[in-house]
């Protein structure tokens, strides 16, 4: 649960994102349904960039609430919506429930004019979770990096922005993948000395693809360490065992993580049960 983030327990998460096309939602489902039996601590829902897709947001994050009875996260960002479609938004989310919003600021689509982007009511998530705050009764939470965000010029002034979401009413971070721990380590060092107190929750991806590299690894700006390249270099043909080398790594990656302390850990499921579950079952 969600409420465990605060204590002394180790928790586990997933991340899902909504279907692309409306007839995928049966299929969706049943994705949900496979994550549910894991019985994560709470369920994160993405938010369409430009948040063209809010309403499927909704949508799933209602299942996992009401369905499923699990903890539900909506994701929700500033680019693209004003303070009256946000509202709409939380109006929404609160008839179904639905108390808990990760507010980010999120990325400019590719086909998105500059009059669109600049037509937000929020700069920066610091400022919706602050609206949001005042305005609604929602729990918030906001996205860390410990690579830093690829904006920031040194961990030092993004630290700082961090720290500004967390005086507007986040009340825990999630933080971007990462592939090598030590970043994580360095990171939460640096944060606890800014007086981040909030829990932060650990987010991982597990490799499975070679093409991961191309797209989630590059926009999310983290560095690839050698042991990963190894394994990109050796089974990245062939995609049974690259599947099965990343389940590897990402059990290898959370152990490490747990011994050194890490109570809390989100996976990015990209929205397939076997590989989560065999992660899930592999870090028990
Ligand atoms: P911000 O906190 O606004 O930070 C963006 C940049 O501005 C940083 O460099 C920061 O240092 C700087 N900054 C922040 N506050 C201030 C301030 N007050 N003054 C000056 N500078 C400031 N995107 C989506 O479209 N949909 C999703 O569902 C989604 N889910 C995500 C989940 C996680 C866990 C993460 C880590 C990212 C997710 N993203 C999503 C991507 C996210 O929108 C991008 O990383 C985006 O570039 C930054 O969002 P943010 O909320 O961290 O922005």
């Amino acid at each position: 649960m969600l409420t465990d983030l605060s204590g002394n327990q180790n928790t586990l998460s997933f991340e899902v994102f909504p279907p692309k096309k409306d007839g995928e939602f049966e299929k969706a489902f049943e994705v949900l349904d496979a994550l549910g039996k894991l019985n994560p601590d709470y369920i994160s829902v993405t938010y369409g960039a430009g948040g063209s897709r809010a309403g499927k947001t909704v949508e799933i994050a209602s299942y996992i609430q009401n369905t499923l009875g699990i903890d539900a996260v909506a994701h929700m960002t500033c680019v693209g919506s004003r303070r009256e479609q946000l509202l709409e938004v939380y109006r929404e989310l609160t008839e179904h429930h639905v108390t808990h919003v990760l507010a980010l600021r999120g990325d400019r689509p590719k086909d998105m004019s500059d009059e669109q982007f600049l037509a937000r009511d929020f700069e920066h998530a610091s400022d919706m979770i602050a609206f949001l705050k005042e305005n609604t009764g929602l729990h918030l939470a906001g996205a860390c990096y410990p690579e830093k965000h690829f904006e920031s010029f040194s961990m030092e002034s993004d630290l700082n922005n961090l720290k500004k979401k967390q005086d507007a009413g986040a009340e825990f971070f999630i933080s971007q993948l990462f592939l090598d721990n030590d970043f994580y380590y360095a990171f939460l060092e640096k944060a606890a000395k800014k007086g981040i107190t909030v829990p932060i929750c650990a987010g991982i991806m597990p490799i499975t693809s070679a093409k991961q590299i191309g797209t989630s690894i590059t926009l999310s700006g983290s560095s690839v360490p050698k042991a990963m390249a190894d394994l990109l270099a050796t089974y990245g043909d062939d995609p049974e065992e690259m599947r099965k080398a990343g389940v590897d790594y990402a059990i290898r990656q959370i152990r490490d993580l747990r011994e050194n302390g890490v109570r809390h850990i989100h996976l990015y499921s990209m929205n397939r049960p076997k590989t989560t579950a065999q992660i899930a079952e592999g870090i028990l």
